[in-house]
Order: structure tokens, then sequence, then C-alpha cells
């Protein structure tokens, strides 16, 4: 097993989740050096979608080297906490133009994508030079609609899961680890 995949294993219990503080920094370290390497110099704007991704996208920015700017948007989907309904509206908008940058959204979990093709489509009226992905958390087994993710933390199986950054009924986005027991 290579040592990325060794990165995405997660420890799997009966339909759990858990990544701790070490293996997530581990993974947001090379993350970090992948965008660094792969931009080779260029600036990078980075879109942080609030409110999950906050906490993932402050570890990533401090790991790559490169002049990064940086935006945030809000988004809220209708229907039930945890099933999204698809449809999308946007609840804090971008400070700043995109027009002539290279774009990196920031997302804290992909799981039906629905969320992520309408940001997709949302910023790519908007401009930009490119318009790359980066998501800590991705659930393959939930998608109804592809979407690319270009950096990727950890593939988990499908439970709610929250900490560093995520919550669960609005409370443990201080959590320094991921976990989706009570
Ligand atoms: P999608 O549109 O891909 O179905 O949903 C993406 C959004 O749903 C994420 O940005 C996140 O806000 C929320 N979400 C999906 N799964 C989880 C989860 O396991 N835990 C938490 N806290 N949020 C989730």
């Amino acid at each position: 097993m290579s040592e990325g995949q060794q990165e995405r294993q997660f420890e799997k219990g009966a339909g759990s989740v858990q990544l701790s503080a070490e293996a997530i920094a581990t993974r947001v370290r090379a993350l970090g050096a992948q965008i660094t390497q792969d931009y080779s110099g260029e600036p990078l704007h980075f879109i942080c979608v609030l409110n999950g991704a906050f906490v993932f996208m402050s570890d990533l920015v401090r790991r790559v080297d490169l002049p990064v700017t940086m935006d945030f948007l809000s988004v809220s989907s209708y229907g039930s906490r945890t099933e999204s309904s698809g449809e999308v509206r946007l609840v804090k908008d971008l400070d700043t133009s995109l027009k002539g940058k290279h774009v990196l959204l920031v997302e804290d979990i992909v799981d039906t994508g629905l969320t992520m093709t309408y940001l997709l489509s949302y910023l790519q009226g908007r401009g930009p030079l490119s318009v790359k992905v980066a998501s800590l958390l991705s659930k393959p087994s939930r998608r109804e609609v592809e979407v690319p993710i270009d950096y990727l933390g950890f593939e988990i199986e499908d439970a709610y899961v929250y900490g560093y950054g995520l919550d669960k009924a609005h409370v443990g986005r201080n959590i320094p680890f991921i976990t989706s027991q009570a």
C-alpha cells in the first residue's frame, strides 16, 4: 500500500468513522505540498465554503507556499440538516472578483455532490482563469452527481461526521479530530 493510500485509510468500526488530529495534519500537509507544486509560483485564490470548511482552510493555506488571497462564501441547502435537497441558496456572497484568478474552492465534505455542482457552476460564471476543488472528506457511496475533487483528504463511509470544523446540531466544530460517534 502506498503512503498516500495509507494516509487515506480511516479506522473503521461498526459504521463509525474516526480520523485523528495527527492523521488529518499529515494529510493536510501533503495536500498543501501538492498544491504548492501544481501551481508552481502562480498566485492562488482560495474560497472557503463556510461554515464547515473554516478549520480545514485555515490549516491548508498555512501549508501552501504561494502568493495566496482568500475569500469566503456561505450556502444553505433547503431540506433537513442531514439530507441535502439539492436546492442550494447563497447566504453570503464573495467580496472580491474572480476575473483573471486561479481559484481553489475549499469544502469540508462532498456528500451527494449537489452543493458542489451548484458552487462550481456559480464560480465558473464569474470569469476565473481556472477552478479546482479541495475537499477534506468525501462520501462516494452517497454521490448523486459526479463532481471533480482535485485535492481530497479522505474518503469515508456513509456516516454523519463532526469535528474539525464540521458540526453536529450546531456544536462540535472545535473538536480537533473527526468522529461519527455520539
Ligand atoms: P451535498 O450537497 O454534497 O449532499 O452536501 C454537502 C454539505 O452537506 C456539506 O458541505 C456539509 O455541510 C453537509 N454534510 C454532508 N455530510 C455531512 C456530515 O457527515 N457531517 C456534517 N457535519 N455535515 C455534512
